[in-house]
């Protein structure tokens, strides 16, 4: 085999722990030496990556933040991010949807014992994601993360219009979740829905979060999905049609997601970490290309020009400087941050979508023509990191939005109240 590339984030210059280093050290193994000659066929079938998430359950991968007393890796959140930063690297489509999946357990894990509960409903919410986390590592259940419908609830601006009605020993689901990553390959659908009775007004309050099993009675999945980009990720639309769904469905208590989504907002960041690994794998690639290392491709000889060197060092400048600003943001992942957390981590957020695409294509316009022909990664990479900013609820415009409204205002404060 081939020598495995050097780390994202070495060890030794970013601090990480020897624990934190043996389970990144084990993604990038899996992503360079099995996904990567994968991920071109995934992409070209727009076919879900079964067979990685076969492996990824194999190596203990899909039970990476489950605690290690119930049978997973113990991966904090940002051991996790750079994981996933290293899975991206050699299959986007890989990478994003493994982080619906282990969202579910993220969230439902240390997010939750993070926030105010009272003594009775964390025990019952510990025994409930037990159940989960068990079939997780026992089974390899995937678990997936719709939440988008299409109108402004997955941008946390209104209630999500899909419905919990409660009912005899759980709850009646009815709505639609377009962009379903995994949809007709998960086992659970972690979806955020409004729990009201019959005729209650829909409250955000009332969110809720539940695994519903993917063979329930009235789930479907319907529509095509011919993408630009991320076509591994088979996100099409999922039908709930009055499903009944059980009580230990609750990946976390009432009224607990929206807590976390205003004290953990690094919950939303989880997405960049795949984009973290396409910048790096279109600036590799460049370097690979330019040295002629890349099988299957003639010597170019280009390297010597100046205009080449310059795109290169522009590239790393770009790589460096996003990198930096993300890890940061992902060491700051915590309850209660402070502003300069939340305003960093929101940058971060926006750095790494748009810097990862303007680094692809900086790539291809420096290794010129021959560089983009379907049979190399470079264009896929191209296409996949399109899609990072406009993954909700930080798409890059709501980031810019966010920052510039609190940077001028502070909570709860207006222009009148200001003079
Ligand atoms: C490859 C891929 C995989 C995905 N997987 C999932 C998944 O697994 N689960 C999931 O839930 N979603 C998923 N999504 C969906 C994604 O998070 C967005 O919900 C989706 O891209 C929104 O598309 P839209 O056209 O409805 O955007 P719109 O909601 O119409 O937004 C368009 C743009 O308008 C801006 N905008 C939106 N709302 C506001 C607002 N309130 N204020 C100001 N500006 C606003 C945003 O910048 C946004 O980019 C996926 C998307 C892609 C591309």
């Amino acid at each position: 085999m081939a020598d495995l590339d050097p780390p994202l984030f070495d060890p030794a210059a970013f601090r990480l722990t020897p624990r934190q280093a043996a389970i990144v050290e084990k993604a990038r193994h899996l992503g360079q030496s099995v996904f990567s000659p994968r991920a071109a066929a995934y992409d070209r079938e727009a076919r879900f990556p079964t067979e990685n998430y076969r492996d990824l359950h194999e190596a203990g991968l899909l039970g990476i933040c489950i605690p290690e007393a119930q049978g997973g890796l113990g991966a904090d959140y940002q051991t996790y991010a750079i994981a996933a930063a290293e899975i991206g690297r050699y299959c986007g489509a890989t990478a994003l949807s493994w982080n619906m999946h282990v969202c579910s357990t993220l969230w439902s894990g240390p997010l939750v014992d993070d926030l105010d509960l009272d003594p009775q409903e964390r025990r019952a919410h510990a025994a409930r994601r037990t159940a989960h986390y068990a079939r997780i590592v026992r089974d390899g259940a995937i678990y997936s993360q719709p939440f988008s419908e299409g109108g402004p609830a997955a941008a946390g601006a209104a209630a999500f219009e899909t419905r919990a009605v409660p009912a005899a020993g759980g709850w009646i689901v009815s709505g639609r979740k377009i962009f379903a990553s995994l949809s007709g390959h998960a086992d659970y659908y972690g979806i955020l829905c409004t729990e009201a009775a019959e005729g209650e007004r829909a409250s955000r309050r009332n969110t809720l979060y539940l695994a519903v099993p993917a063979r329930a009675e009235g789930v479907s999945v319907t529509g095509d999905w011919d993408p630009l980009g991320m076509r591994g990720t088979v996100s099409r639309t999922l039908l709930f049609d009055g499903v009944f769904v059980p009580q230990d469905a609750a990946l976390m208590p009432r009224g607990v997601y929206v807590q976390a989504a205003s004290r953990w907002p690094h919950m939303f960041l989880t997405l960049s970490p795949t984009y973290v690994g396409l910048a790096q794998a279109a600036y590799d690639f460049t370097i690979r290309y330019l040295r002629g290392e890349v099988p299957g491709t003639p010597p170019v000889r280009r390297r010597h020009f100046p205009t080449k060197q310059i795109a290169v060092a522009e590239m790393r400048i770009k790589l460096e400087q996003m990198k930096a600003l993300w890890f940061q943001a992902v060491t700051e992942a915590r309850p209660n941050p402070s502003k300069e957390q939340v305003l960093r981590a929101y940058a971060a957020q926006y750095s790494t979508m748009e810097t990862a695409h303007d680094i692809a294509r900086l790539a291809i316009r420096t290794c010129g023509g021959q560089a983009m022909l379907r049979t190399l990664p470079l264009e896929r990479i191209f296409r996949d990191s399109r899609c990072g900013a406009l993954m909700l609820p930080w798409t890059a415009e709501l980031c810019l939005d966010r920052i510039g409204r609190e940077a001028l205002y502070e909570p709860g404060e207006t222009d009148e109240a200001a003079g």
